[in-house]
C-alpha cells in the first residue's frame, strides 16, 4: 500500500533519492517444494489445466514459426512474435514449480523436445528470415516492412530455457540458451557496428542484459559478463542529435529521478532494467543495486495501482490514479522486478507488495476457469479476454497467441520465487507466503525444513504453520509481519512473542522441535486509501492483502455505483456465504448511507461474470477506521 502515502506526500516534488539501507539478502532455498491449497492452489490447477496443458496444441504456430522462418512466402508476423515461445516456458515453469503437477511436467518436457532442434545452426532462434537475423528490421511486419523486437524474443527464449533447466536440469535447453548467447556476442560484443543499441526499439532489444548476467552465473563465461555490462553501458547512449537512444537507466534511477520520467518509461524497460540488479549482486556493485532501488521505489510510489497493477496505457505515468490500460504483461513485469527486489533489499514490504499484486491483478487477471486472461484489468471497469481485446496479435495456427496470453502464468507461477526464501545472514528461513498448504526448503546449512500453514487466510488473519523437522534443529525462522497489520499476534509452541512490528521480519531464533506450531494473528482491520486526481472524493477498501471491489451481480443487480460506504461498518462474512456459481475469495458486508447494505468481495473475482466492477467507491467515515492515510505506510527504503 505504498502508494497509499503517495497520495499524501505526492505534492513533494523534490526527487531527492532515498538513503540507501544496508542491504539484507535473500535466497531462493535448495530443495524448493511448494504445495499449496486454497484460491491459489484452485487458480493454478485451472490455469494448467485448461490453458498450459492445451496452449501450444490449440497454437502450434508457437513452434512452427521458427520451423519455417526461411520459407517464402514468410509468415505475417508481429515485432515481438518471438517472444511468445519463451515467455509461455517461462511461466509455465514457474507454474510447475509452485505445483509439482506431473502432467504439466510431462507436457512441457515434450514442448521443449519440439522446441530445441528448431534454433539456426549459429545459434539464432527467432522467427525472422536469415539476412534479418538480429538487425531490427524484417519485411514481414504485420503485413510490411518494420522494426522487429528480435533480441526482446532472444531474451525471451533464453529465460525459459535457464528457468526450465533450474526446475528439471536440463543440460540440453541450457546448451541451447548458451548458443544464443554465443552468438549475441560474436554480433555485439567489442566495437562491433551496429551495437545492439542501434538495433532499435531498445526498451525490448537490450532485454539481454539481464539473461546474459544470469547465464554468466552459471557458465562462469566472461564473455557473457562482459556484454550484459557493454549493454548496460548502451543504456546511456544517444543519438547524432544528442538525444537518448535508450532509457538510461543505470544514471538515471543512481540520481532519483522518478522511473516515469526516464527517456523510456514503457513497461519492457523492467526486463533490462533486472540486469542492474542482477550485476549488483554478483559483482556487490552498491551503485547498481541503488540505482535498481530507486527505480524500483519510484514505482511503487507512483505508478503501482491500488490492485497490485503496473502501468497504465502500458507505460509508467507517475499517477496511481490514471486510468490508462493496466496491461498484464506490465504487472507480470512489475511481479519479476520486485521478486529480485526483495531478494535484494530483504524489506519485507517489497514482499507486501509482491502478495498485494498477485492476490489482487495476478489472480485478477484469470478468468477463474483458467481459460482466459486478460489484457487490461482495471481498477475500475470490465474483464475481457485478451483474445478478444488484442485479436490483432492472432495468427493462423495461433488463434490464441498474443503477448499477454504466454505471460500471464507467471504471475501465478512467480509465488514460488518469493514464498519461502533463505536469509544468507542467518542461514535460516523467511516465509513470505501465508496461504495454506506446504512449503519446504534447506537452511543454508542443508538441513531440510517443511512448514505445513493451516489458515482460511485471506479470509481471517488466523494462521497456524506447523515446522516439519526430522530431529530437533536450531535455525531462524523470519515471520513477514505486514505493514498493514499494527496489531498482530505471534505465538510459538503455546508461548506469546512480543515486539511484534509492522513492516518487518519477526524473526525466531530457537531449537525447533519436530511438529512445533507457530500461531500468528494478523490484524485484518478494514482501511482506506483515500483517492486524489480521477479519484478524488473515492476510497479503496483493503482487508488484508485484499483490495474489494463492488459488483453489482452480487447486489440483487443493485446499481452501477452504490450510494457512499459507511467504512466502519464494514464485517467479513463467512466462508460458507462466498460459495455460488462465481465463488469469491473474501466476502464483506457493510452499510451504505442510505442505510441499505451491500456485499463487496476481492477484486480478484469480481466482474468475472462480465458485470462492471468498481474499487474505487465512494466513502464515509474513512478516518474513523484503524487504517487511513495517517497511518504510516512506508514509500522507500527503511532508515536506519
Ligand atoms: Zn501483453
Amino acid at each position: 500500500m505504498a502508494a497509499i502515502l503517495a497520495a499524501t506526500l505526492s505534492t513533494s516534488t523534490a526527487a531527492a533519492p532515498p538513503e540507501t539501507p544496508p542491504d539484507h539478502p535473500l535466497r531462493h532455498p535448495a530443495g524448493f517444494r511448494m504445495e499449496p491449497a486454497g484460491p491459489l492452489r484452485e487458480y493454478l490447477d485451472a490455469v494448467t489445466t485448461n490453458w498450459l496443458l492445451p496452449g501450444p496444441k490449440a497454437n502450434p504456430a508457437i513452434l512452427a514459426m521458427f520451423a519455417d522462418r526461411d520459407r517464402p512466402p514468410y509468415r505475417d508476423l508481429l515485432p515481438w512474435s518471438g517472444e511468445f515461445a519463451g515467455k509461455f516456458l517461462t511461466g509455465a515453469t514457474q507454474v510447475y514449480q509452485a505445483t509439482n503437477d506431473p502432467a504439466l511436467k510431462r507436457s512441457l518436457q515434450a514442448y521443449v523436445r519440439s522446441l530445441l532442434p528448431l534454433q539456426a545452426e549459429d545459434g539464432y532462434f527467432g522467427p525472422f528470415s536469415k539476412e534479418h537475423r538480429l538487425t531490427g528490421t524484417a519485411p514481414n511486419i504485420q503485413g510490411k516492412p518494420g522494426g522487429s523486437w528480435d533480441a526482446w524474443g532472444h531474451y525471451h527464449m533464453m529465460l525459459g530455457l535457464m528457468t526450465w533447466d533450474e526446475a528439471v536440469g536440463d543440460p540440453e535447453a541450457l546448451a541451447v540458451a548458451v548458443k544464443i548467447a554465443d552468438l549475441l556476442c560474436e554480433k555485439f560484443l567489442g566495437e562491433k557496428k551496429p551495437r545492439l543499441v542501434d538495433t532499435g526499439s531498445t526498451e525490448m532489444n537490450l532485454a539481454p542484459a539481464h539473461a546474459l548476467v544470469l547465464l554468466y552465473e552459471k557458465t562462469r563465461r566472461e564473455k557473457y559478463l562482459k556484454l550484459a555490462k557493454q549493454i548496460v553501458d548502451e543504456f546511456a547512449a544517444t543519438g547524432p542529435d544528442g538525444a537518448p537512444l535508450a532509457g538510461d537507466y543505470f544514471r538515471r534511477g543512481l540520481a532519483g529521478d522518478e522511473f516515469f520520467q526516464t527517456p523510456k518509461p514503457r513497461w519492457e524497460s523492467l526486463h533490462p532494467m533486472q540486469a542492474l540488479a542482477a550485476l549488483g549482486r554478483i559483482e556487490n556493485d552498491a551503485d547498481r543495486r541503488k540505482a535498481y532501488a530507486n527505480l524500483w521505489w519510484s514505482i511503487a510510489r507512483l505508478d503501482r495501482h491500488n490492485n497490485g497493477g503496473f502501468s497504465s496505457g502500458e507505460q509508467a505515468q507517475g499517477d496511481p490514479y490514471h486510468a490508462g490500460a493496466i496491461e498484464t504483461c506490465c504487472t507480470i513485469a512489475w511481479l519479476a522486478l520486485s521478486v529480485d527486489m526483495l531478494k535484494q533489499s530483504g524489506d519485507p514490504v517489497v514482499a507486501d507488495e509482491l502478495e498485494l499484486s498477485t492476490m489482487n491483478s495476478a489472480l485478477g487477471m484469470f478468468s477463474p476457469s483458467g481459460r482466459w486472461s486478460t489484457y487490461n484489468t482495471p481498477m475500475d471497469g470490465f474483464r475481457q479476454a485478451n483474445f478478444h481485446e488484442i485479436v490483432f496479435q492472432a495468427r493462423p495456427g495461433s488463434p490464441e497467441l498474443n503477448c499477454c496470453s504466454v505471460n500471464a502464468a507467471r504471475g501465478l507461477g512467480l509465488v514460488s520465487q518469493w514464498a519461502l526464501l533463505v536469509d544468507d545472514a542467518t542461514g535460516g528461513l523467511v516465509l513470505n507466503w501465508y496461504g495454506p498448504g506446504k512449503l519446504a526448503g534447506r537452511l543454508k546449512g542443508g538441513a531440510r525444513v517443511g512448514l505445513t500453514t493451516e489458515t482460511d487466510y485471506p479470509r481471517s488473519g488466523r494462521i497456524r504453520i506447523k515446522v516439519d523437522v526430522d530431529r530437533p534443529t536450531k535455525f531462524a525462522l523470519g515471520l513477514r509481519i505486514p505493514q498493514w497489520s499494527t496489531a498482530t499476534k505471534l505465538a510459538v509452541g503455546g508461548e506469546t512473542v512480543a515486539d511484534v512490528k509492522p513492516a518487518t521480519y519477526k524473526t525466531i531464533d530457537r531449537e525447533w522441535k519436530p511438529g512445533e506450531v507457530v500461531e500468528l494473528d494478523l490484524d485484518m482491520a478494514p482501511r482506506v486509501w483515500l483517492g486524489e486526481k480521477n479519484y478524488e472524493g473515492r476510497g479503496s477498501l483493503y482487508v488484508g492483502p485484499t483490495l474489494l471491489a463492488y459488483d453489482a451481480s452480487l447486489n440483487d443487480n443493485g446499481p452501477d455505483d452504490p450510494e457512499p460506504i459507511d467504512a466502519r461498518s464494514l464485517r467479513i462474512l463467512p466462508a460458507s456465504d462466498a460459495k455460488g456459481p462465481q465463488a469469491s475469495i473474501v466476502l464483506v458486508e457493510a452499510k451504505t448511507a442510505d442505510g441499505k447494505t451491500v456485499k463487496l468481495r476481492d477484486f480478484a473475482t469480481a466482474g468475472a461474470d462480465g458485470s462492471r466492477y468498481r474499487s474505487w467507491l465512494r466513502v464515509e467515515h474513512a478516518a474513523a477506521t484503524p487504517f487511513s492515510r495517517e497511518h504510516s505506510f512506508r514509500t522507500g527504503p527503511p532508515t536506519e
